[in-house]
């Protein structure tokens, strides 16, 4: 099983012709909401990839903290460690223009306030095959959940994204780093397995449309190629490939990492081949038939 720590948003989105300068004010497209924040994001991918998920984490007492909450269900993620702080839920303000480009606020709210484990939670942790960490909720929890992990055996995969510099006790309980190719550069100064090597005993490096670059500590270097799909949407692929892979390592272990990487690449593509974020997750059918085609 897979447990994440981690955050929950609620995207807000609205399309404009363009997107307004300071002090401007542009009349807007539709808008609609979309549960987001890479914790619950990975969550679900993994859950939808086939694996029992639970998620830690924290969303308001507003109605966008019972959206985010009944997503979460929905997609069959374990939520008994999911809290309901007081004040406003996590929420992604975006504006997204004609040509796909967007401008994006995030508002942590409930997310800030994860600030420690229940016993419950590290129960769970220890429970687990894989945890699977990012960095949108306080690193003193991502930190204290990678040490209870770490403790009991269970595998601790971090997506260093957003992108920030890491602080060398957490890196010391780090499994498998994933990256993309901007957040390689911010963590390891340089986009590149061997500069990740230098930090974590595994590293897995996303290039896009190209795959994935997989070393580790023992010699091995893995490539694979991305599935080649008709990319309509790339957000949250990252997402779906990390969701993945954290269920594939819990099925099969460190013994089988090329098969891992190639069924991570494969919901990567399958994601990118949707419209949307989270809504465009896919499950494990889709997943394997792009796997075998
Ligand atoms: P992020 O979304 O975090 O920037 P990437 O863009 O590297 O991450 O995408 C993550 C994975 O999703 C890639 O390793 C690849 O397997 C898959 N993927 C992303 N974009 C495409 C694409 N255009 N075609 C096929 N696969 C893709």
């Amino acid at each position: 099983s897979v447990v994440v720590v981690g955050s929950a948003n609620l995207d807000l989105v609205v399309s404009a012709q363009r997107l307004p300068g300071p002090g401007e004010t542009v009349l807007g497209g539709d808008f609609r909401t979309v549960p987001g924040g890479k914790g619950a994001n990975q969550a679900v991918a993994a859950a939808r990839a086939g694996a029992a998920c639970a998620f830690v984490g924290a969303v308001g007492g507003d109605a966008f903290g019972r959206q985010l909450r009944d997503g979460l269900v929905a997609a069959g993620v374990d939520v008994r460690g999911l809290r309901t702080a007081d004040g406003p839920s996590g929420v992604a303000l975006i504006t997204v223009d004609a040509a796909a480009e967007n401008c994006i606020v995030v508002a942590p709210g409930a997310n800030a306030t994860l600030t420690t484990l229940e016993p419950a939670d590290r129960a769970a942790i220890a429970a687990a095959d894989v945890l699977l960490l990012q960095l949108e909720v306080p690193p003193g929890v991502v930190a204290e959940a990678a040490a209870a992990a770490s403790a009991a055996g269970t595998t601790v995969v971090l997506n260093a994204a957003p992108a920030a510099p890491l602080p060398g006790d957490l890196l010391a309980l780090v499994d498998v780093l994933v990256v993309n190719e901007h957040e390689a550069t911010i963590v390891a100064g340089d986009a590149s397995i061997d500069a990740l090597l230098r930090l974590v005993p595994r590293a897995v490096l996303t290039l896009g449309a190209r795959g994935t670059a997989y070393g580790d500590r023992s010699g091995a270097r893995v490539r694979v190629a991305a599935p080649s799909v008709e990319a309509v949407d790339t957000t949250a692929a990252g997402d779906a490939f990390t969701g993945a892979l954290a269920v594939a390592w819990a099925e099969l272990g460190a013994g089988a990492v090329e098969h891992a990487l190639r069924w991570a690449c494969a919901a990567g593509a399958a994601c990118a081949e949707r419209p949307g974020a989270s809504v465009a997750l896919p499950g494990r059918a889709r997943i394997d038939a792009l796997f075998h085609a």
